[in-house]
């Protein structure tokens, strides 16, 4: 194998996943949420919430490790990327986080109630924010 696609294959791996579809991912398909990166594999992925460095401190996201959005949502951020590469073919959208469970916004909300911070959360008793129905999405640019 050309060691450069091999490169390509294993960036591919790491940021759209080889792993299995986990339960949670299915239903978020089921709900009529879709993988970015099925739409656009150059979007890199790293979720926040699936690694311990995040402003609760630990991994929230256990069945999650691809990037959910409506298809609306995600067509919008597959017009950013292509955008991007014609401005900067070396670069890359980077998302942080995407679609988040409800469960996940209770357990968020839980460690910022009663402290300044609850300011940065939507409250699940409120219905939540835009990132638990697929319409949001935290982004970077990276090389
Ligand atoms: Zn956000």
């Amino acid at each position: 194998m050309d060691k450069r696609f091999g490169f390509l294959v294993l960036a591919w791996a790491l940021t759209c996943g080889l792993s299995a579809q986990t339960p949670l991912e299915r239903q978020l398909e089921k709900k009529g949420l879709v993988d970015v990166c099925q739409l656009d594999s150059t979007i890199q992925v790293r979720l926040m919430y699936a690694r311990p460095d995040n402003f609760v401190g630990k991994v929230l996201y256990r069945e999650l490790n691809r990037a959910y959005l409506l298809p609306e949502t995600a067509r919008a951020l597959v017009k950013a990327q292509q955008a991007l590469k014609r401005l900067h073919p070396d670069y890359s959208l980077c998302v942080y986080d995407a679609t988040r469970p409800m469960s996940v916004q209770q357990q968020m909300w839980n460690t910022v109630a009663g402290t300044s911070r609850k300011n940065y959360v939507s409250n699940p008793a409120n219905g939540g924010g835009l990132h638990n129905y697929g319409l949001a999405v935290d982004v970077s640019i990276d090389s």
